[in-house]
């Protein structure tokens, strides 16, 4: 399995953002060393393939690449911008935190310290 064993699914978006939340969670190091590890399983996967299908599923890892990388940055800007550490959950009233400073539901501030 890995990035190029999975070319009949769909791609589900929400996993993905949840995804690429963890990874903007994570500290340069972490994510340095999951990019690592991520790029080695690909590579490995990527080996077992006929020229052809190495071919396919290069340029689909250089689209998947390019999306994903748009989007980490995008969440990396937003966390950076709103001083890291955002809670998952609101610590008031338990609505989930889509990414904002505030709670959506109870309007408490989510910066804290
Ligand atoms: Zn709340």
């Amino acid at each position: 399995m890995g990035l190029f064993g999975k070319k009949d699914e769909k791609i589900d978006h929400e996993k993905e953002l949840a995804r690429l939340k963890a990874f903007a969670s994570l500290t340069p190091e972490e994510l340095a060393k999951k990019m690592e590890e991520a790029q080695k399983a690909a590579q490995e996967a990527f080996d077992k393939l006929t020229p052809e299908e190495q071919e396919r599923a290069k340029a689909e890892a250089e689209r998947m690449m390019r999306e994903s990388e748009q989007e980490r940055n995008a969440l990396l800007q937003e966390a950076q911008k709103f001083g890291l550490k955002v809670p998952k959950f609101c610590p008031y009233c338990g609505t989930e935190n889509k990414g904002g400073n505030f709670c959506p539901s109870c309007g408490a501030p989510y910066k804290t310290n």
